[in-house]
């Protein structure tokens, strides 16, 4: 999947921007678009790759969320969550809490960089 942020957008990010991956919940547009099969869960990798095309200057100017499985007030009712395999799913996650946790541009570029060279097949 090509997925890129236009640097139109990225220069209009002054303080900070929350990503977080698409989640597919009952009872919303998503879970009746891939009930008649036109969309489906996407990738926890897809969601490593956007943050990886972000240009290095704009990477501390955003935060992730509800990247994981946890339940809590706000995700009552998430059915499906990113798909990955069994062997991604630690490692993905310790990324994001790696992410999230530290704010610094070269730090995150280098976390990336690191992930992305060892990406799995499983989002194929
Ligand atoms: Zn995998």
């Amino acid at each position: 999947m090509q997925m890129w942020l236009p640097l139109k957008i990225l220069k209009l990010v002054k303080y900070f921007a929350v990503l977080f991956p698409i989640n597919i919940k009952k009872n919303t547009m998503l879970k009746h678009w891939q009930d008649i099969g036109v969309y489906d869960q996407i990738s926890s990798w897809e969601f490593v790759e956007f943050l990886y095309r972000i240009p290095e200057e704009y990477l501390d100017r955003f935060t992730i969320a509800w990247w994981g499985t946890r339940e809590n007030a706000f995700t009552k009712g998430i059915i499906q969550h990113p798909k990955t395999c069994e062997k991604c799913r630690d490692r993905l996650m310790n990324f994001y809490v790696d992410f999230y946790c530290n704010w610094d541009s070269s730090y995150r570029k280098k976390i990336l960089d690191e992930i992305w060279k060892t990406r799995c097949d499983c989002d194929k």
